[in-house]
C-alpha cells in the first residue's frame, strides 16, 4: 500500500484550521468524489475514502489531537498513541450524525427526498417468444399469441382490499413504500433505498383482502393478441408490443410485451446478415462445358448460366435475392450460392463407357478399370 498523506494535506487545509475549515474543505471533496456521484469510478472512491478518513479523525477533537501528536502512528497500533484506531471499527464515527448534515446537503436533505418510489411507476416488460419458418421470416408473417395479462381486478378497483374496506399505510415505511439502509463503510455512510419489502413498494398494506384478486388488486386473463413479424427479421429478435406486459405501480403505465422470435433453420437456405447462402450441385459437363441451371432462391427458381471451366466451389452473386431490410424491404440483401460439382457414385454401363473414353482422350493412355466395386 502507498504511503498514507497528512491527513491536512488531503483536505487541503492548514494545520490549524478550525472546525469550519476543516468541515467546509471536507464537503467540498465530498461532493466531487462521492461514489454516488462517480459511479464505477475507482479513483473517485479511493479520494473519497481518504477524504472521509482525514475528515473522521481531523473532526474529533480527541482523535485530531492524537493524530496531530502521533501521525498516521497514532491509529495504526504500532505507535505511541493510545491503542490502536481501526477503520473496520469505526463504527461510532460513520454511524454518528457527524456526516449527517454534510451528506443532508449532498442530497437535498434526507435521502428519502432523493427519490420517490411512492410515484407512478412504469409496469416491468414480459418476455414470451414465437417459432418461425425461414420462408416467413423472408415475407414477413402475422402470429397470434396465447398471453396471460394481469389485469386491474374490477371487484376492487385495483386496491386490492375487499369491498367497503380500504388499504392502510405500510408501518414499515411509513406509506412511502421505500425504505433506507444505512452501512457503515470507509466510503462514509452508505444509504441504501430499496423498495419496502412489506408492501412491495405500493406504500399501502390490505388488511382484508378483496375476493376476487386475493389482495393483488390484478386478475389474471387469458387474452389472444396478434404479433405482426416484419420481414428481414433475424433469428432471437425482439417484436415489442407496447402496453401488454405488467400492469404499472401507482397509475404508472404498463410495461410492453417482448416477443423474441425464433427461425427454425431451412434445409437449403442458411443467413449471414442480410444475405443468403446456399449450395447449388452442377454436373461434371455442365461445370466443364458451361449453360443454363436453375437456382433455387426465396423468389423462386432463377436462370443462371455457368460460365464454361467452372471449378468446384465457385461463388456467384444473385443481386438483391437475399433477405429484406427490416427497415425498408424493398432493400435487400443479396444471394449467394456455390456451385458445387457433382461426382456420381453410380454410372450405368453406357455413362462409364464415355467417361473411360474420354480419360483416353485426356491422357492418351489406356487406364486399366476394375470390373466390380465402385462401377456396377
Ligand atoms: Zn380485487
Ligand atoms: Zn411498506
Amino acid at each position: 500500500m502507498a504511503e498514507k498523506r497528512d491527513y491536512y494535506e488531503v483536505l487541503g487545509v492548514p494545520k490549524d484550521a478550525d472546525d469550519a475549515a476543516i468541515k467546509k474543505a471536507y464537503r467540498q471533496l465530498a461532493k466531487k468524489y462521492h461514489p454516488d456521484i462517480n459511479p464505477g469510478d475507482k479513483e473517485a472512491e479511493a479520494k473519497f475514502k481518504e477524504a472521509s478518513e482525514a475528515y473522521a479523525v481531523l473532526s474529533d477533537a480527541d482523535k485530531r489531537r492524537q493524530y496531530d501528536q502521533f501521525g498516521h502512528a497514532a491509529f495504526d497500533g504500532s505507535g505511541g498513541g493510545t491503542g490502536g484506531f481501526d477503520f473496520g471499527n469505526m463504527g461510532d464515527i460513520f454511524g454518528s450524525d457527524i456526516f449527517g448534515d454534510i451528506f443532508g446537503d449532498l442530497f437535498g436533505g434526507s435521502s428519502s427526498r432523493r427519490r420517490n418510489n411512492n410515484g407512478p411507476m412504469r409496469g416491468s416488460d414480459v418476455r414470451t417468444n414465437v417459432r418461425i419458418t425461414f420462408a416467413e421470416s423472408v415475407t414477413g408473417t402475422s402470429k397470434k399469441l396465447d398471453i396471460v395479462l394481469k389485469e386491474t381486478c374490477n371487484t376492487c378497483h385495483g386496491t386490492g382490499a375487499k369491498p367497503g374496506t380500504s388499504p392502510e399505510n405500510c408501518s414499515k415505511c411509513g406509506g412511502k413504500g421505500q425504505v433506507v439502509y444505512t452501512q457503515q463503510s470507509l466510503f462514509g455512510m452508505v444509504r441504501n433505498v430499496q423498495p419496502c419489502p412489506d408492501c412491495k413498494g405500493t406504500g399501502k398494506i390490505v388488511k382484508e383482502k378483496c375476493p376476487d384478486c386475493y389482495g393483488s388488486g390484478y386478475v389474471s386473463t387469458k387474452k389472444t393478441i396478434e404479433v405482426t413479424i416484419p420481414a428481414g427479421i433475424d433469428d432471437g429478435q425482439c417484436v415489442r408490443i407496447q402496453g401488454k406486459g405488467e400492469p404499472g405501480i401507482n397509475g404508472g403505465p404498463r410495461g410492453d410485451l417482448l416477443v423474441a422470435v425464433m427461425i427454425s433453420p431451412d434445409p437449403e437456405f442458411r443467413r449471414d446478415g442480410y444475405n443468403i447462402m446456399s449450395n447449388v450441385r452442377i454436373s461434371y459437363p455442365k461445370a466443364v462445358l458451361g449453360g443454363e441451371i436453375k437456382v433455387r432462391t426465396v423468389d423462386g427458381e432463377v436462370i443462371y448460366e455457368v460460365k464454361p471451366g467452372t471449378a468446384s466451389g465457385t461463388n456467384v452473386r444473385l443481386k438483391g435475392k437475399g433477405m429484406p431490410t427490416v427497415r425498408n424491404k424493398e432493400v435487400r440483401g443479396d444471394h449467394y450460392i456455390t456451385l458445387i460439382v457433382d461426382v456420381p457414385s453410380k454410372l450405368t454401363a453406357e455413362q462409364k463407357e464415355a467417361l473411360v473414353n474420354y480419360e483416353k482422350l485426356l491422357t492418351g493412355e489406356d487406364v486399366p478399370h476394375k470390373k466390380k466395386g465402385f462401377f456396377k
